[in-house]
């Protein structure tokens, strides 16, 4: 693991090289679903202190088996069912995939404080979670209304390609979406394609494969 994270560190420091960027500046977020707690535990030693997860039944059994991780944080990446939504509010400490303000104002009732990014839609793939970009004002309203919930920017994922640069007339429209709303944080770019993420403004980066393997389906 500690080879492919100095892969994923050059590929990373290239990328904010070309685009005047700092290191600091972009999240490394360590997407572990469907692996076991000793692979969290692995990365964890190894200096990675943020978790991606999309499954919160899967991460509510693995939860408790993790070990000496006191300053993880986790986030959860996959869609949220608003029947899971306490679970969700209990295990995780950022939400990246809200879609609607009746799911913010959900999760603000569970009385957790929870960090907040919206998810957006911006292919019409069928299988795609998100809000469409023309109700980004709304829920961006409402969760800024939430007392437990602090909206930190947008996520998005777009459809997948073997070719990186498909992706970045995504990614270019995320910026501009949360550039009028003041929201600093944007939650794009996985393995293949991170590095036209940073390109076009990433703050966080998902980041499964490249880091832990390639995974079995859930
Ligand atoms: C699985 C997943 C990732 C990581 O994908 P890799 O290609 O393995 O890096 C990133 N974001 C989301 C939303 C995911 O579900």
């Amino acid at each position: 693991m500690r080879e492919r994270l100095d892969a994923i560190e050059e590929r990373i420091a290239s990328a904010c090289a070309r685009a005047g960027r700092r290191r600091e500046e972009v999240t490394l977020i360590a997407v572990s679903k469907i692996f076991p707690a000793a692979a969290l535990e692995e990365a964890y030693a190894l200096g990675l202190r943020e978790f991606g997860e999309s499954y919160v039944q899967e991460f509510e059994v693995k939860k408790p088996q993790l070990q000496g991780m006191p300053e993880a944080r986790f986030h959860l990446i996959g869609h949220l069912q608003s029947n899971k939504s306490r679970k969700a509010a209990e295990l995780f400490q950022t939400i990246q995939t809200v879609d609607s303000a009746k799911l913010a104002r959900r999760l603000n009732d569970h009385g957790f404080p929870l960090d907040i990014m919206i998810e957006v839609k911006l292919s019409d793939e069928e299988a795609k979670h998100g809000a469409d970009p023309s109700e980004l004002p709304a829920i961006v309203e409402a969760v800024r209304s939430c007392p437990q919930l602090t909206l930190r920017g947008l996520m998005t994922i777009p459809p997948w390609s073997e070719d990186a640069e498909t992706a970045r007339p995504y990614f270019v429209q995320l910026r501009e979406l949360a550039a009028p709303l003041q929201l600093p944080a944007l939650s794009m770019g996985m393995s293949n394609d991170f590095e036209v993420a940073i390109e076009e403004g990433a703050t966080h980066i998902r980041v499964g494969t490249a880091l832990f393997g390639s995974r079995r389906k859930p």
